[in-house]
């Protein structure tokens, strides 16, 4: 199985791969590890990256005193806080999002992770609706100097309620 994960689905996270073909139980208790390696291979690869903004990033988080617009919580760390500038619409392709601040969230890992996965969305009137359970979290922290762009906002969630739809 894996050699055929390596073969035909390259760059593709093959437990989610696994997962949406049901070939993956989803009962904890039948999970079984394999061995690893104490000396993992290196594979050199090239890459194509978006020069972001980090700069304006770090302006936001500052603004949001590095809480979470989602959930507000503040990651303390020895040396500060940490958070993260998550792009609504996504900078890559094929979304071709701005890296402009209407467009960025100030948002801790977890909620950005839900969030880029489209587990999380925001309504046009800026509360955050979960997508798994279909209710609204709470309204969205905001501050007066940091408009949020209710475009990219809607952009965001029909791409995440696209995605969720079944294929077949
Ligand atoms: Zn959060």
């Amino acid at each position: 199985m894996l050699r055929l994960l390596e073969k035909y689905f390259q760059g593709v996270d093959p437990d989610e791969l696994l997962t949406a073909v049901g070939l993956v139980s989803t009962s904890e208790a039948e999970v079984s590890l394999n061995d690893g390696s104490p000396a993992p291979r290196r594979r050199q690869s090239t890459t194509m990256r978006l020069i972001r903004d980090s700069a304006l990033a770090q302006q936001i988080k500052d603004v949001h005193g590095h809480h979470c617009q989602i959930c507000g919580v503040r990651l303390r760390l020895p040396n500060g806080s940490y958070a993260e500038g998550a792009h609504i619409r996504p900078v890559g392709q094929p979304h071709n999002g701005p890296d402009e601040p209407g467009n960025i969230l100030c948002l801790c890992p977890n909620d950005h992770i839900l969030f880029d996965r489209g587990a999380l969305t925001l309504t046009d009137d800026l509360q955050a609706f979960d997508e798994v359970t279909g209710q609204v979290k709470g309204d969205l922290r905001l501050a007066p100097q940091h408009m949020i762009s209710i475009t990219h906002v809607a952009y965001h969630r029909e791409t995440a309620r696209q995605a969720a739809q079944p294929t077949h």
